[in-house]
This record gives C-alpha cells, structure tokens and sequence, in this order.
C-alpha cells in the first residue's frame, strides 16, 4: 500500500464543565464528546526521501514542525523506527482555531494513516498512550462517537451513539484564545454548573430532548459577555427554531441542535448575510467510531 486516503472528524461539546485547576496548572474537565459530520482528508504517500513532507491547502495552517500532523508523524517514525519518508497533504475544512478540535482530529488521522501505511499493528489503546502526549484531545478523536471525557481529557468513556439530528454550525471571524479563557474563568463565582450526568443518561435514552435541554458549557461565562456575536449567534440559532444552542469547547463556534434540516438552514443564511459568521455547516452528529 503505497497511498492512504483518511478523513479526519471534527468535535463539538454538548456539555463542558470545568471542575477545579490543578497545581501543575491543566484544569480537570468533565465534558460530553460529540464527532460531527465535518471533516479533513489527509493524503498519506510513501517517500524516497526519509523525511516528512507536508503540504496544507490552507495558509491559515501552519505547514512545519509546528503542525500537529508534522508532530505526529515525527514521534511515529521515531517510536516504530520507520526509515522510508511520508508526504502528507491536508485538505482543510474544519474551522482553525474553532473549539473543534481540528488539530488533535488531524494528529489523530496520522496515527491511523501511517498505521495502515507502514502496517505498524497499533491498537487503539497503543494509538491513545502516544496521542496524549500530542494533545488532551488526542485519545478522545482517535475513537470518535459519543464519549464522556474526564480528567484533563483522557479519560475517556464511551457513550451510545446520540440520536440522530439536524445541526447548525458557525464560526465567528474572531480569534478567541484557549488561555485567555481558562485565565479569565472564575470556577468560585459560577451560579451553575452543567448537568453532565443527566446529559449521559439522556444519551442513554436516546432522548433528543433532554440533550437539548441539557446544552452547557461553564466557558461560555468568559465568551460571551467578551465576544457578545457569541450570544447574537445563539439567539438567532434559538428564534429560527433550534431546541437550544450553545458554544463548542472555549470557542468561537457555536452550533445549535435542529429538529427540521428547513429551519437550520434558515439559520446559518441568516447568520452569514448579517455578516456574523464566515463559516456556516448545516450538518449532523457522525456516529461511527473512529478507525472503522
Ligand atoms: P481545540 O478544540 O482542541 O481547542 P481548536 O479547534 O481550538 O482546538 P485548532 O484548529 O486545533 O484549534 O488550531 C489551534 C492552533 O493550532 C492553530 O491556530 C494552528 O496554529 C495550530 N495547528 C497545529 N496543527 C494544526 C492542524 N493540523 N490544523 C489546524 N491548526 C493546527
């Protein structure tokens, strides 16, 4: 096998609570993973030349040794003592910087491309005890679906598939950054914390609903009164008809949980013409597992 073809999904967090910051300064999360139907195609080739050579569609993205793909594929090489060369394009579609895991989905694609490329034999759970190394995110995206998150976010538990229904995606033009939220986050001060548990359990149930009803996400504290097209989004999301909407990870997308396709797409139209958003999905929950 001398090509390999694989997508590489995005996140989005149905529920994100923050627990406490621990002394060495990561902060214990307890979360609800959900992949979605956004994805990167990564092109995995063999190569004369014993190097990685990456190549991006995207210059938002860096191409060198900073991007997570080049990591990846770095401490694979030295881990499985691989002498032949690899070049990698990434076709790039998940929103950067977006709260949607692209990068740490990105990592995660490498391990199962270079797993079938150079027939490493990884298990999962092989694949996982390096990821985290990469990211927090890592282990979660290299087995995709449903899944509680905790600890920093590496222990992982798999939930049923969610049910099946319409989502709205929107990434505001802003950079929102990942420590400027945690830093502003005041865990003392919050009024409520997200039903995370209830939240299993409506997954358990297959209970759309109670999903809905349950969308959380303690950053959002920080987000919205600083970046207030954040709330603005979310409204329209909620009066096109959505059952609720919320932001993913510490941001900027925003995505709301639809019954009817119709409607979402009334609302991500309306969200891209009052110039809100550059990028708009209309898209679903994807179920699979990753690595199928
Ligand atoms: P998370 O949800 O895990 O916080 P994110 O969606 O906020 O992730 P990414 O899209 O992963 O963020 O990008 C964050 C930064 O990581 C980018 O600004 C970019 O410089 C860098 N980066 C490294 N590798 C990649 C990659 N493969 N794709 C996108 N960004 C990457």
């Amino acid at each position: 096998m001398d090509c390999v073809k694989r997508k590489a999904y995005a996140k989005i967090n149905l529920g994100l609570d923050v627990l406490k910051r621990r002394p060495d300064g990561y902060h214990e999360v307890k979360m609800i993973m959900q992949t979605v139907d956004i994805w990167d195609m990564l092109t995995f080739k063999k190569c004369g030349e014993p190097d990685i050579f990456l190549s991006v569609d995207n210059r938002e993205v860096p191409a060198g040794r900073d991007n997570l793909i080049y990591k990846t594929a770095k401490m694979l090489r030295q881990e499985y003592g691989i002498r032949e060369g690899v070049e990698i394009h990434l076709e790039k579609h998940i929103p950067i910087a977006a709260g949607m895991a692209g990068g740490s989905t990105d990592a995660a694609a490498v391990f199962y491309g270079m797993n079938d490329l150079f027939g490493l034999s990884m298990t999962l759970m092989d694949m996982q005890k390096l990821g985290v190394k990469i990211g927090a995110d890592v282990p979660y995206c290299l087995m995709g679906g449903t899944a509680l998150s905790e600890g920093i976010g590496e222990r992982l538990t798999s939930l049923p598939p969610a049910p099946e229904c319409v989502l709205a995606v929107a990434k505001p033009e802003i950079n929102v950054s990942t420590g400027f939220v945690y830093e502003n986050l005041h865990l003392d001060q919050l009024a409520q914390h997200p039903d995370i548990d209830g939240m299993a359990e409506a997954i358990r149930h297959g209970n759309l609903l109670g999903i809905a009803q349950r969308l959380g996400n303690v950053l959002e504290t920080v987000t919205v009164p600083r970046y207030p097209v954040i709330g603005e989004i979310k409204r329209i999301m909620c009066q096109a008809g959505a059952e609720n909407a919320l932001m993913s990870g510490s941001g900027p997308t925003v995505f709301g949980i639809f019954l009817e396709r119709e409607a979402a797409k009334e609302a991500v139209e309306k969200i891209r013409k009052a110039g809100l958003a550059g990028q708009v999905f209309v898209t679903g929950f994807f179920g699979e597992r990753a690595g199928r």
